[in-house]
């Protein structure tokens, strides 16, 4: 057929669109939206004539498009996914899943109107930060605590509200790089201060802090190597040496835990300081993540002497950074656990980095088991892995755990793989030695059944 030909041929768009006007699926789209869907779906089947393409799309096919392109329209972008990875704190995934009650808590405000800035005793304006200041004090023993919208703008506000214009002495052992280019150096010039390097990379000595004091001196920076680990010939001064050093010479020190965990943490054979110990070895600040170790919701929390934090509080930037209502009932919802709850139980970041080989191992027989069930091509084996806990957490930390290897005779494995990734939950998993592999360390019981369900769909 001639080119022209196969153009006259393709189906008119006032045809499909009475077409698609019968069909019960597609009543409640509005016209427009229909009807622009149908043009893309023409109009890219009358390129593809153009560039060659022989055969004419039928009008069964050019619905099919039309349709899958409306769906995408009432398919939110950011969605829910099944995250077979194993990293539990994957921040390409969201981080943290929220506990029962932080969702509550979530849910309960998002309704309607709140508290947030009201407070109830006087009928007058209340403060957004005061909800969640008493229990941070409580779980860290700090004098006051304040919270922002992420550990990053947290960093910020510290050392612009305590540094600008001044020295910040930091161990050349230190200067992080955590992902989405935040980096120590660059956060430092950001805020007003100068960054004052001390030490090696892989050796910094209190003398070397010492020497470093000055008249313009303004306060003495930790950043906790919360992602990346450096071993061998290697020493810091303790925290102890350090606060003590600070205070001799009337200057706050001050630490970046990063991940900053509430309760004492022992996994995959590494631990984590606790924000508590920190302030406790005389650390006059910390800040840490709320949606790392912690398991809330997006949120940057500085714990420490008050004195400093008043600082902080009435620093203009402190506007600019603000949390946001959800992300602030997230945060309370998820400390109650830790003051009147079981965290390790039910903060899902704290169960997932806990859960023990035998639980894993029979989660991941179930899977097999549910997969085999299904009547599908796919080939399964319980497997032994080891994953990070990911994050900017423990990056020394190996989870041994276990997992589901499958693959299919009829496709090859990338092809399996990618249809997983592109269902509307996708299923995120990873490939090892010619296997799709489910790591079960972050999965539900109802992951399971849509992972074999979705493994027998795929053809
Ligand atoms: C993760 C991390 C941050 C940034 O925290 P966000 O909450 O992601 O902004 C800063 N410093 C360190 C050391 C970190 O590990």
């Amino acid at each position: 057929m001639e080119i022209n030909n196969k153009l006259r041929a393709l189906p008119a768009i006032e045809r499909l669109l009475s077409v698609m006007a019968a069909d019960p699926e597609i009543e409640h789209y509005p016209r427009e939206l229909v009807t622009a869907c149908l043009r893309q779906v023409v109009t890219s089947a009358r390129d593809a004539l153009r560039e060659g393409n022989d055969s004419v799309a039928s009008q069964a096919a050019l619905i099919i498009q039309a349709k899958s392109l409306l769906k995408k329209h009432t398919q939110p972008s950011l969605r829910r996914v099944i995250n077979a990875t194993g990293v539990v704190l994957h921040t390409n995934l969201g981080r943290a899943p929220l506990s029962q009650r932080a969702r509550d808590c979530v849910t309960g405000i998002m309704e309607g109107y709140s508290t947030l800035e009201y407070n109830v005793a006087s009928g007058e304006r209340g403060s957004r930060y005061a909800h969640v200041e008493e229990p941070l004090c409580q779980l860290t023993g700090a004098e006051a605590a304040l919270v922002v919208n992420n550990n990053a703008a947290a960093v910020l506000l510290v050392l612009s509200a305590l540094a600008k214009g001044r020295e910040v002495i930091v161990s050349r052992g230190e200067l992080v790089e955590i992902g989405g280019s935040f980096r120590i150096p660059d956060v430092l010039r950001q805020s007003g201060a100068t960054l004052v390097e001390v030490g090696s990379t892989n050796k910094t000595h209190l003398t070397d802090y010492e020497q470093a004091i000055g008249p313009n001196t303004a306060a003495i920076l930790k950043v906790h190597t919360s992602n990346y680990h450096i071993i061998g010939f290697t020493s810091q001064p303790n925290g102890t040496e350090l606060a003590a050093l600070a205070h001799k010479n009337s200057l706050p020190v001050i630490e970046d835990l990063g991940s900053g965990t509430l309760v004492p943490l022992a996994v995959g054979g590494q631990t984590e300081p606790t924000a508590a110990q920190r302030l406790q070895l005389g650390f006059d600040v910390v800040t840490f993540s709320s949606d790392k170790l912690l398991g809330a919701g997006q949120a940057g929390i500085i714990a420490g002497k008050r004195q400093y934090l008043t600082q902080m509080k009435k620093h203009p930037l402190l506007r600019a950074i603000r949390i946001d209502k959800l992300s602030l009932a997230a945060l309370e919802g998820t400390l109650m656990e830790y003051s009147v709850g079981e965290p390790a139980r039910d903060i899902p970041v704290l169960s997932m980095l806990h859960s023990d080989a035998v639980t894993l191992k029979e989660r991941a027989n179930r899977l097999k088991e549910r997969i085999l069930e299904q009547k599908t091509e796919a080939m399964a084996e319980v497997i032994p892995l080891n994953s990070p806990a990911g994050g900017g957490a423990l990056p020394a930390a190996v989870l041994a755990g276990f997992g589901v290897a499958v693959c299919r005779q009829d496709m090859s494995t990338a092809h399996l793989e990618k249809c997983l990734r592109e269902r509307d939950i996708p299923i995120v998993a990873r490939i090892q030695e010619d296997k799709v592999i489910f790591d079960v360390r972050c999965l539900l019981e109802r992951d399971l059944t849509d992972i074999a369900a979705a493994l027998s769909s795929i053809s």
